[in-house]
């Protein structure tokens, strides 16, 4: 555990307060500016702190720190003359609503001396509090999730009625805004200069041009895409897009925008028609003449072995499948692992590495299976397990008989306002209001308690050498006996993720899936647990495994 030294919060006697609310948030009277600043203020005076300085954000999410007056804030307060050893919010959901990203920030901030104290959940600054501190990081990381999902329910039922979510428009259609029961909503229909284009480019396609020269004929008679020269792609997914023929998709994208949600969870909008069917068909036949490899979009049938896996050494980002185009004796595309970014972009964005898919598949394979988990680094991992699950177990404990007191107290309030209600007529709408929010209240604890269970000791045949070697049986067995399926779910979990670099491959394993693993292999004989052991979750397990770093 880290400690603040005590010389360096000696010089930091003064407070920031930071207020902050999102764009859906404005509506909720407990959130205002104004009064989370109030509540700031007053928190401040109460205990003697100067306010060296106020931080008002105004609809910005909290999900991430790309925020103006929060950079504005640290900035300031990291000055190596500031004063400031705190910084006052109303709830830890102002400050962060991204539990991983909150720890990081508070974890610099304190080496800076400075503490992130809200209001309404304070906690003691010891293990305990910055325990209960974490929990609470994670509640908020909860919340803003769940709302997310609310969001995206709300939106597909927009689509479902036909209202479009977007701003921009697909290509052929302007929007419209429509009054409705419900406030105003908007509504795609055609507009017809960017329609006439769309029926030309199909015509064109048809005429026996390809994508390419569809686009090169639109450009040189000038009809743009918006302004824009049209490429090749463009074409493609404008003739691909079911749209103009009346069946907008909404919600192919993930919400970040950079992954394919399942087909299953897309959402029909109807829309006008541009092309009739008969049309849209027989491109759709050609381009699967024309192109029969790129036109599924799906993944080529055999996995990748080390997929969602792999990073790049240069530039980190995941590397994906490189086919040369060039066939080995047996017919088949030569096939490489190689960075997503030189793949898509070019050599530009990144040199990339290039390397055989079955030539490194076979060196994990063969380097997990003999040299990652050695006799050592499982008794490493053994070791700073047992030190962590000590403390663990005893701030869950903590934690439950915190939970339980509260869960106690909601349930003695809840008791009054039955009475109350029973007693009263007059309570009514008040009444039936004040149960439903303790009710929720509650229902949260609850799932807090659940979700947090108590924590046994380790079983003691974790320690024995049998366990371990038990467990190295097991993954030779499983990488090296030939099943690529079987192999592929171990490493999967046992993986957290692979560097590929020119001279170096660094695996970064997971210790924590590894114990789980070692702990079926010694309570339990092999067969009868095959195909589970893995995805079992034992209730002595940490959380987060530290990870090790074996060298290739
Ligand atoms: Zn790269």
């Amino acid at each position: 555990m880290k400690k603040t030294s005590s010389h360096a919060v000696a010089g930091r006697i003064k407070a920031v307060g930071y207020a902050r609310v999102s764009t859906p948030e404005q509506a909720e009277k407990d959130l205002s500016l104004p009064a989370q600043m109030a509540s700031i203020r007053r928190y401040a005076q109460d205990r003697g702190l100067a306010l060296a300085g106020e931080f008002v954000e105004r609809g910005v999410s909290g999900t991430d720190d790309n925020r103006p007056e929060f950079r504005r804030m640290l900035e300031e307060i990291y000055r190596p003359n500031s004063e400031v050893g705190m910084v006052i919010v109303t709830h830890g959901s102002r400050f962060m609503r991204n539990a991983t990203r909150a720890r990081v920030h508070k974890e610099q901030l304190r080496r800076h001396g400075i503490r992130v104290l809200a209001i309404q959940q304070t906690v003691s600054d010891d293990p305990n509090g910055h325990f209960a501190e974490g929990m609470f990081e994670l509640i908020d990381q909860l919340e803003s999730e769940t709302n997310g999902v609310r969001t995206r329910a709300g939106m597909a039922e927009n689509a479902r009625q036909g209202y479009f979510n977007g701003s921009r428009p697909p290509f052929g259609f302007r929007v419209e805004k429509i009054a409705t029961s419900a406030g105003p909503k908007n509504k795609l229909v055609i507009e017809p200069a960017e329609a006439e284009l769309v029926r030309e480019v199909f015509r064109q396609y048809l005429a026996g041009s390809g994508a390419k020269s569809t686009a090169r004929h639109m450009n040189q008679r000038g009809l743009l895409y918006r302004k824009r020269l049209w490429t090749r792609d463009l074409v493609l997914r404008l003739v691909s897009d079911t749209g103009v023929v009346g069946k907008y998709i909404w919600g192919r994208l993930d919400s970040r925008g950079n992954c394919i949600r399942p087909e299953s969870e897309w959402i029909p909008m109807v829309v006008e028609r541009i092309v009739d069917d008969e049309i849209f068909q027989m491109v759709q036949d050609l381009r699967l003449r024309r192109d029969p490899g790129r036109n599924s979009g799906r993944l080529p049938s055999s996995p990748l072995f080390l997929a969602g896996l792999l990073r790049c050494s240069l530039c980190g980002d995941t590397c994906q499948l490189e086919s040369s185009g060039k066939l080995d004796p047996n017919g088949e595309p030569y096939r490489y692992y190689n960075c997503r970014k030189f793949c898509r972009t070019g050599k530009e964005a990144c040199a990339g590495y290039r390397i055989a898919v079955e030539t490194l598949d076979s060196a994990i394979v063969s380097h997990i299976a003999e040299h990652v988990f050695t006799a050592e680094r499982c008794h490493e991992i053994l070791r700073e397990f047992v030190e962590d699950q000590g403390i663990l177990r005893q701030k869950t404990a903590e934690q439950r008989r915190l939970l339980e007191r509260e869960r106690d107290e909601l349930g003695k309030r809840l008791e009054r306002w039955y009475e109350r209600i029973e007693t009263d007529s007059e309570l009514g709408d008040v009444g039936a209001e004040r149960l439903r929010e303790l009710k929720a209240k509650r229902d949260e604890v609850l799932r807090t308690l659940a979700k947090l269970k108590p924590m046994h000791s380790v079983p003691p045949y974790l320690y024995k050498p049998e366990t371990i070697q038990r467990f190295q049986g097991r993954l030779r067995e499983a990488f090296l006996g030939g099943d690529r399926a079987t192999a592929r779910v171990y490493l999967q979990n046992l993986v957290d993720h692979i560097v590929v670099g020119e001279d170096e491959i660094i695996i970064e394993a997971r210790a924590g899936a590894a114990l789980a693993m070692m702990s079926a292999s010694g309570s339990t004989p092999p067969e009868a647990t095959k195909g589970e052991v893995l995805a079992d979750v034992v209730d002595w397990r940490p959380q987060q495994g530290s990870n090790l770093r074996p060298w290739l």
